[in-house]
């Protein structure tokens, strides 16, 4: 990963926080992408300077098309174009769809999807003209599966998986691979805020692996389609779920 350009969009926190250190930790320069959550993104931009990474945090709204293009160059006059995109910023919603505002349907795919759309296309002039890039969509079971009362997320994550094939085939000539992780259930704020102790004992007893995902297990998965032993790897979907959808 050494020379390589990293930007993980919604880093400052969760998954993408340990996608963040784990690509750092492999030598990459990382940009921290964070919206709302500002002290939790300096506070690991501190911690990983502490370790002697080179990183540095962007604030943006991944929605927003300026934004996205301030963000953008922001880490290009700091270093030069993006090499690996991982588009993981995310919101959830747990609600029967008859309750679904026109709004909430908006936020959700305004975030889960156009969110990687802006960056994705921000991101592939350089990585076209480079003829290297790594585009890494961090999608969920839920696209692949379905799941009732999260249908807005589902569709949102099941676009993101469609997205990521058309890609794929958009820009492999060009020496670019796109993907998608697809995790089951981890163990982050986002689970925490739609499922009781209850539901998330009863969805371990689900789990083959007998424990829910950490942000690790994602993070590892990110690191290998990120490298260049998944260079002939694209357009594909990996589910990491300790068996939950998968057997
Ligand atoms: P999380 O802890 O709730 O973190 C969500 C991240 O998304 C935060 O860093 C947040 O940044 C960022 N974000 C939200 N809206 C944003 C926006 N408009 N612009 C930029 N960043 C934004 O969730 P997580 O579990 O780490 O989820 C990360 C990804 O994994 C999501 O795409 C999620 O759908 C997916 N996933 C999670 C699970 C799970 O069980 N946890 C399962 C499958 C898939 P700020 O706080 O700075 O706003």
């Amino acid at each position: 990963m050494k020379g390589r350009i990293a930007l993980v969009t919604g880093a400052g926190r969760g998954i993408g926080a340990a996608i963040a250190e784990k690509l750092a930790e492999s030598g990459a320069k990382v940009a921290i992408n964070y919206n709302s959550s500002k002290e939790a993104a300096f506070a690991l931009l501190e911690k990983m300077r502490t370790r002697g990474f080179e990183v540095i945090a962007v604030k943006a709204d991944v929605a927003e098309p300026s934004q996205v293009e301030a963000m953008f160059e922001k880490i290009e006059k700091t270093w030069g174009g993006v090499n690996i995109l991982v588009n993981n910023a995310g919101v959830g919603l747990k609600k029967l769809i008859t309750d679904t505002a026109v709004e909430e349907w908006d936020r959700v795919i305004n975030i889960n999807l156009k969110g990687a759309f802006l960056c994705s296309r921000r991101a592939l002039p350089g990585m076209i003209s480079r003829r290297y890039g790594r585009i890494i969509n961090i999608a969920s079971v839920w696209g692949i599966t379905g799941a009732s009362c999260e249908s807005v997320y589902a569709a949102s994550k099941g676009g993101l998986i469609a997205f990521t094939k058309s890609l794929a085939r958009e820009a492999g000539y060009s020496g670019i691979t796109v993907n998608a992780i697809a995790p089951g259930p981890v163990q982050t704020e986002m689970l925490d805020s739609e499922l009781d102790r209850e539901e998330i004992a009863e969805l371990i007893n689900d789990i083959p692996a007998g424990r829910l995902g950490r942000a690790a297990d994602i993070a590892e998965a990110c690191l290998y389609l990120a490298s260049d032993k998944a260079e002939f790897i694209n357009g594909q979907v990996m589910v990491v779920d300790g068996g939950w959808i998968s057997v």
